[in-house]
């Protein structure tokens, strides 16, 4: 089945993943790729076309090219990191998701309001190094996948490793526990959440310290970092399913409140590191699909109870995309800046 649409999106982060779904669900597909990923995107027989271009910021001047091949964009994390908030803002090519969101995304303090509202434990944040009265991280604004994150057992430490720091930083309590990424999809067609997978990080050096005998590091002057090098997958114990449940209705709730009333909808993650007394602390929230759910382009234990077909993250939004053209309700799962 052919549809009128042409799902599209940056060829990086996970393209693949949402346009095999696109094309399992009956659209034409595109890659917007550079030089260097040109060739991976045309390799896969389920993406129909490629757009080449010189560096991604380019972008913005391929509008009108998208207007007339019919295109939806989906986003994904590289739209965040390669167009800045008001390149999004300004794109009026059918755009899945809600932009509003962006806003409260993007500042650190809005995203901490965000989530408090939502009843979601956060780490507690320090203003600066003489507050700290126990083990925290710091954390280097625009850091992507934890690079520079200093882990800082006090004060002295602080003083003597972070406080020269030039770039802007937040002082938030270490949390020592397990880190679960949380992936869910939110309908606004159905009004239904549902979890869709879930993944731990692997992040060098911090997953491998463990490695090393407590003994044997003493006077070794290494310190943990937290590069994210992979995801792998977990299941989470089924008696913690329902507060996973709840946070995500309960960010989609007030992000009703405060996005204007199609609040956040579509893939969104939940970061967070769970406590040994099973508490869900917050690091982040990811509005948009995250390279975790690439672990389930197959589906997940989670999207199979739902589904009985693979159904990964990229296939849902290709899902819900085609069930709102079913019902002429496509407007519903676009922002409203999409001239359509
Ligand atoms: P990305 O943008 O790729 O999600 P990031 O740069 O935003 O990454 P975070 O996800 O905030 O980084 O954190 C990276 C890692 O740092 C986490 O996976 C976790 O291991 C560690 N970390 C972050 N915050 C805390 C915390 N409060 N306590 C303990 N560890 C933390």
């Amino acid at each position: 089945m052919n549809r009128p649409y042409t799902i599209a999106t940056l060829g990086s982060h996970s393209a693949l993943q949402i346009l095999k779904g696109a094309h399992d669900e009956g659209f034409k597909t595109l890659a917007i790729s550079n030089r260097e990923t040109e060739r991976l995107y045309r390799s896969f027989a389920f993406v129909d076309d490629v757009i080449v271009l010189n560096a991604y910021s380019e972008f913005m001047g391929l509008m009108d090219e998208l207007k007339s091949r019919k295109c939806i964009i989906v986003p994904h994390g590289s739209f965040v990191a390669y167009l800045s908030l008001d390149e999004h803002k300004k794109m009026t090519i059918p755009y899945f998701g809600n932009k509003a969101v962006l806003d409260w995304e993007a500042s650190r303090e809005l995203q901490r309001e965000w989530l408090s509202r939502a009843d979601l434990k956060l780490p507690r944040q320090f203003k600066n190094g003489s507050e700290i009265d126990r083990p925290v991280i710091v954390k280097l604004y625009g850091a992507q996948g934890g690079r520079g994150y200093m882990f800082i057992r006090d004060t002295h430490d602080f003083e003597a490793r972070a406080a020269h720091l030039k770039e802007a930083y937040t002082i938030q309590e270490y949390i020592i526990g397990v880190p679960l990424y949380i992936h869910y999809f939110y309908s606004p067609l159905s009004n239904k959440l549902e979890i869709m997978s879930m993944d731990r990080r692997y992040e060098t050096n911090v997953d491998s310290l463990g490695r090393i005998p407590a003994a044997a590091q003493e006077g070794m002057d290494v310190s943990p970092s937290y590069v994210v090098v992979g995801n792998s997958a977990v299941s989470l114990r089924e008696s913690m399913l329902a507060e996973a449940l709840r946070m995500g209705d309960d960010v989609v709730k007030v992000s009703q409140e405060i996005c204007g009333p199609k609040g956040l909808f579509g893939a969104f993650c939940i970061e967070t590191i769970i406590t040994p007394d099973i508490q869900f602390y917050v690091m982040e929230i990811s509005a948009r699909i995250v390279a975790g759910t690439n672990l389930f382009i197959d589906g997940s234990p989670y999207s199979y109870l739902n589904y009985s077909e693979p159904m990964s993250t990229g296939r849902r939004i290709a899902r819900e995309i085609k069930n709102a053209l079913l019902t002429n309700n496509l407007r519903l799962v676009l922002d409203d800046t999409s001239v359509l």
